[in-house]
């Protein structure tokens, strides 16, 4: 493409609200092989509710639910908001909390009013005996939902569903790349069952779940190893890593400063299909059409 239409073809795209940070990223859009996307916030609206909680033997509702939400009220993960809103709603009095650490994709550890609570993925707590919860994880992962547990000084007191909605447009999107030749691809953090739900309800190609935030680089590189030049879609703090190994990094709006930063591409308003304008207008600059 000559210099002057990349200066246009940014401009075309700045008037839509898709942002080339650098012109090298247009160029490279149009050999993308793979558009890889961010689950939790890019795919999905990243504002999870409370769908269930299941207890297991000599435990209360409500007891569970405040312990967990106080220990929850420290993390700032989409799944935490999720608990202490549901906390919140029923009225119950959060404890005091001690001790608080966050394990990166995995969850979280505290102590409340003194008791040990643990609450994430089956891998953060995977000393402890699952069976009695298989069947009811199995199910509810199968719907989409995301099951995290939560321990109490030692023992697994429940189960608890979250369920996050799809974005209305992130179907259109994924058909549309599949009409352009593009292939599909989703990492998440969450649990396998769950993100593949998700993954075959919108047709995408390939699914990199139980990635922890670290490794969503690693998934990066192996994508492109298989497939080609990676374009990754995410909106996270978690995402800046992988937008950053990405060879076309796109942060959709409303993203964290710190995605924002690691990207090449952002698109503001937070509307995905800005994706799919992205990809149009490097393909036309590429042909030298303005
Ligand atoms: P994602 O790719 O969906 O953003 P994360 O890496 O943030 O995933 O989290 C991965 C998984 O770790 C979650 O699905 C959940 O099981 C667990 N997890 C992480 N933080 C928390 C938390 N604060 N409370 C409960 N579970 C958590
Ligand atoms: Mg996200």
């Amino acid at each position: 493409a000559t210099p002057m239409s990349i200066m246009v073809g940014t401009g075309r795209a700045a008037q839509l609200g898709v942002l080339f940070r650098k012109s090298e990223a247009l160029q490279q859009l149009r050999d993308a092989k793979v558009v890889a996307f961010d689950k939790t916030g890019t795919l999905t609206e990243g504002k999870p509710a409370l769908a269930d909680l299941i207890l297991n033997d000599g435990f209360e509702h409500d007891e569970v639910l405040a312990l967990v939400a106080a220990a929850e009220s420290r993390s700032e993960h989409p799944i935490a908001h999720a608990i202490v809103g549901a906390a919140e709603k029923a009225g119950l009095a959060l404890g005091e909390v001690t001790d608080f650490t966050a394990n990166a994709g995995t969850g979280i550890t505290a102590r409340v009013d003194g008791r040990e609570v643990l609450v994430g993925a089956q891998r953060h707590m995977n000393h402890l005996d699952f069976s009695g919860f298989a069947e009811a994880i199995e199910r509810f992962a199968n719907e989409g939902k995301t099951p995290v547990f939560a321990a109490v000084d030692g023992r697994l007191a429940a189960a608890i569903v979250v369920a996050d909605t799809i974005k209305p447009t992130s179907k259109a999107v994924i058909d549309a790349l599949h009409v352009m030749g593009l292939k599909t691809a989703m990492i998440s953090g969450d649990n396998r069952r769950t993100a593949e739900a998700i993954a075959a309800r919108l047709g995408i190609d390939e699914v990199r779940a139980e990635v922890l935030p670290a490794d969503k680089v690693e998934a990066i590189k192996s994508l492109r190893q298989g497939n080609g030049v990676v374009a990754y879609v995410g909106d996270g703090i978690n995402d800046a890593p992988a937008l950053a190994e990405a060879d076309i990094g796109i942060a959709v709006g409303n993203g964290t400063d710190a995605a924002i930063e690691s990207a090449d591409v952002v698109l503001l308003g937070g509307d995905l299909r800005q994706v799919l304008n992205a990809l149009a207008i490097s393909r036309a600059t590429l042909r030298n059409i303005w």
